[in-house]
């Protein structure tokens, strides 16, 4: 069994360009100090439904078809590879923390997420930094493996006041506030921050038109084996960050995955030992 740890954490429409050192200090020194990406994008449509369908499953919504939610998911997800169900059987947990959800929306958020091979949903939180906590706890614990983080902050108040408003980035500082708690787990985890989608590219209050700046999403990997004061350059898709969870807990990344382990991201040491392995 592998005693590596994950936290992924879901920044839900963060644009890389509020990752400032005014208004994202933590961020913004993680990205400087390890590991970021200077062109990452998530899929087409920008839209969170379609981009964490991907995330979870390796494929984008051309392939997997889940882009609306609901229980329709079902039927569908049983014929794709969820990372979550990969890993589960190499011997990794994966637990999911969100903010508080609204209790109707829950089984099946639920249904989903166990279907897909979650193990545990844990609703905590009202502030992005309670959620953090929480996580950040959770992946101390033993028998701990991925912890999938998802902060709505900035998605909301993108939708209420517009991409890049005062209150976006008030919302953009409480994530920040959340990164620095899970950051103080990056000696013992693999710590990956990653955005479904941006915003405001087209509609001041929108995120689902193909436009550069909806598509655009930061990157930030850090941890001890992560390559230090690193850029990695050219095109990065989000679907990479699914074959990276499988590939940095020792598991085959299924055929049809989309998207290809970011081995770069990694000091040169660890990606021999994986090679070796
Ligand atoms: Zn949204």
């Amino acid at each position: 069994m592998s005693t590596r740890r994950l936290i992924l954490a879901l920044t839900d429409g963060l644009r890389p360009d509020a990752i400032t050192p005014a208004i994202m200090p933590s961020l913004h020194g993680l990205a400087q100090e390890f590991t970021t990406a200077a062109e990452a994008r998530t899929v087409r449509p920008s839209a969170t439904v379609a981009a964490l369908a991907s995330l979870a499953t390796g494929v984008a919504p051309d392939s997997q078809r889940l882009v609306q939610p609901g229980l329709g998911f079902l039927p569908r997800v049983s014929r794709l590879r969820p990372v979550a169900r990969e890993l589960a059987r190499c011997g990794v947990a994966v637990d999911v923390v969100t903010a508080e959800l609204p209790s109707a929306a829950l089984p099946v958020v639920w249904a989903l997420a166990s279907a897909a091979g979650v193990r545990r949903l844990l609703p905590a939180g009202r502030r992005a930094r309670d959620t953090a906590t929480v996580a950040a706890r959770l992946v101390s614990e033993p028998g701990a493996g991925l912890v999938f983080v998802y902060l709505p902050d900035c998605d909301v108040a993108g939708h209420d006041h517009g991409w890049m408003s005062a209150a976006y980035l008030d919302a953009a500082r409480e994530v920040d506030a959340a990164v620095g708690r899970l950051a103080a787990n990056v000696d013992e985890a693999l710590l990956v921050v990653v955005a479904d989608h941006g915003g405001g590219g087209v509609i001041a209050t929108e995120h689902h038109h193909p436009h550069p700046v909806n598509e655009r999403i930061p990157l930030v990997l850090a941890g001890p084996s992560v390559a230090r004061e690193h850029r990695l350059e050219g095109p990065i898709s989000l679907l990479d960050v699914s074959a990276t969870a499988l590939w940095w807990f020792g598991a085959a990344v299924p055929e049809c995955y989309e998207g290809r382990p970011l081995l770069e991201a990694f000091a040169p040491v660890l990606t021999t030992e994986a090679a070796a392995r």
